[in-house]
């Protein structure tokens, strides 16, 4: 591993010691194992295409095994039993650990995904907030709803449904381990977290600390390297869990919601998704085409909620194209730990060729390709690196209607009011779109017109601990994260009932 440490000499020991691992094992009862053929695979850091480390890669047999320790757990190590402010106290220590530590988690991150430096402190920051988000709520929470009817005492008491299953993907690792994992603890459920095979090291280095600072009982939370197709799919596929949440993309999500079905599992799926900002002809323009830009260049477009259908009303149509080119065109590629980077790499060569490959799906099928885009070089870092790239035409195009998960954006223009909201509503996703105008009578009008799970004025991408948030149709189903619901997804309700 020491091609980790020469190339980054700014590395916090606690990083470089942490890298230096001859293998990173899984996390399980406890304890670090390996998997039970020995089987790893390569990590790698997106911005340089170095391996940065080696990572036990689990199989059906050891993920059961896992599950099965988290039963146990859930039965016998008093997590489920503990008062609840109690528990509450044990999840804000957590966030407290990690807030001591959050540089090594941000180092961590960003070499693991390609993250820009400050935009991965974001993401630790974030999973700090919703531990104690959740620690909170779960004090305030009714366990035990008294119900008057007549003839009869009666009462629905709540209580922790047993081990949860987490399957996560690689663009947010650490911030959705947090949205997952802080309910089903606060709620006093024990945890299995399958990361994603890319991104597996900022969870790991959790366990790290966790198992270090004593702070949660063994078994409580597990955490299961390997592939999807194994790993992914034995945690998919366990009947003794009693929740099961994923994150990823709808062919994933069908997967598991399918395997979960069959087991009578409760499933959510918080998937993918094609969002629109629709943009009035009343707006700043200079200001919104800057708000745009910066959303699909963070984090290099990989942002389920992305505004990647920019539907632009005609009279201001040319010239907020103008304004976006110049800003596209100005937004700096780099190494993400490096300063004055915008925009890092994308996570994999994988990644990479999917959306070089929708420039040219795009254009053969006749979009016009505004901002060229294409691979972008950056000196000395052998990276996974593309240019922002912008399309324009129909919205038939395959292009404007998949998901390229880049900093792909593709621009239309509308003519009334009743237009931008069909446009926006013409796909089969339904996460996240956002209205643009002065006129707050008509923003909430359009906002709450989208078929979408979140609808947004005048910004895009705004999650906020305490507003649910989720997708419908091909962006999810089964509830969603980080609101006073989530939590309730993880209480199980039972009705207790006294004739009188
Ligand atoms: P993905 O390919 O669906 O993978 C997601 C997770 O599923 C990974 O941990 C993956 O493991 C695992 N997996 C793969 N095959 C599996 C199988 N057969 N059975 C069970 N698990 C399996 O998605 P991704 O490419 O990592 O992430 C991008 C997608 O996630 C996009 O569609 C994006 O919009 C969506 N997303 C949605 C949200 C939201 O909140 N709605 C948030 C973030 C991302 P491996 O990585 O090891 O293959
Ligand atoms: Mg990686």
């Amino acid at each position: 591993m020491s091609t980790v440490v020469e190339n980054k000499p700014a590395l916090a020991p606690e990083v470089t010691a942490f890298l230096n691992k001859a293998v990173q094992k899984a996390f399980v009862g406890g304890r670090w194992v390996e998997a039970a053929d020995g089987a790893t695979f390569d990590v790698l850091d997106p911005g340089t295409g170095q391996k940065i480390a080696t990572v036990a890669s689990l199989k059906k047999a050891d993920v059961d095994k896992a599950v099965d320790i988290a039963v146990d757990a859930f039965h016998n190590s008093g997590w489920a039993k503990m008062p609840v402010n109690e528990r509450s106290a044990v999840l804000h220590r957590i966030a407290d650990a990690v807030e001591k530590r959050i540089h090594i988690f941000a180092q961590i991150e960003s070499l693991d995904c390609g993250k820009v430096y400050g935009q991965a402190v974001g993401d630790i920051q974030n999973f700090i907030d919703t531990f104690r988000y959740f620690a909170d709520l779960s004090q305030s929470v009714n366990y035990r709803n008294v119900i008057a009817v007549k003839h009869h005492e009666a009462w629905v008491a709540r209580h922790p449904w047993g081990a949860c299953g987490f399957i996560i993907p690689w663009n947010f690792p650490f911030l959705l381990a947090g949205w997952g994992l802080a309910p089903a603890l606060a709620a006093g459920n024990t945890c299995v977290l399958k990361p994603a095979e890319d991104t597996p090291l900022s969870s790991l280095y959790l366990c790290h600390m966790l198992q270090e600072l004593e702070l949660l009982p063994a078994g409580v939370l597990n955490v299961v390297t390997g592939l999807g197709s194994e790993a992914g799919a034995a945690v998919s596929q366990n009947p003794k869990f009693r929740r099961m949440s994923f994150t990823g993309s709808p062919e994933v999500g069908r997967m598991v919601a399918e395997a979960c079905g069959r087991n009578l599992v409760p499933v959510k799926c918080e998937l993918g998704g094609k969002g629109a900002a629709v943009v009035f002809n009343d707006v700043d323009i200079a200001e919104t085409a800057e708000k745009l830009v910066q959303a699909i260049t963070f984090h290099t477009g990989q942002v389920c909620c992305d505004a990647t259908r920019w539907l632009i009303q005609k009279d201001i149509y040319s010239d907020f194209v103008d304004e976006c080119i110049t800003r596209m065109k100005s937004v700096q590629v780099g190494y993400p730990m490096d300063e004055g980077t915008q925009m890092g790499p994308v996570v994999s060569a994988k990644q990479k060729a999917r959306v070089l490959s929708y420039l040219q799906k795009g254009v053969a099928g006749g979009a016009d390709l505004i901002l060229e885009g294409g691979e972008a070089k950056v000196p000395g870092k052998n990276g996974f690196y593309v240019k922002p790239a912008l399309l324009a035409g129909s919205l038939d195009n395959i292009a404007a209607r998949e998901e390229i998960f880049g900093p792909v954006a593709y621009l239309a223009p509308f003519s009334s009011e009743e237009e931008g909201i069909r446009l926006a509503n013409d796909t089969e996703y339904g996460l996240g779109n956002s209205v643009w105008s002065r006129d707050l009578a008509r923003c909430a009008r359009v906002a709450e017109s989208f078929e979408s799970g979140n609808g947004w004025i005048n910004a895009h991408n705004v999650i906020v601990h305490g507003v649910p948030y989720a997708g419908v149709g091909k962006s999810g189903m089964g509830g969603g994260v980080v609101s006073p619901d989530t939590l309730n997804d993880y209480l199980r309700p039972i009705s207790v009932v006294r004739p009188l």
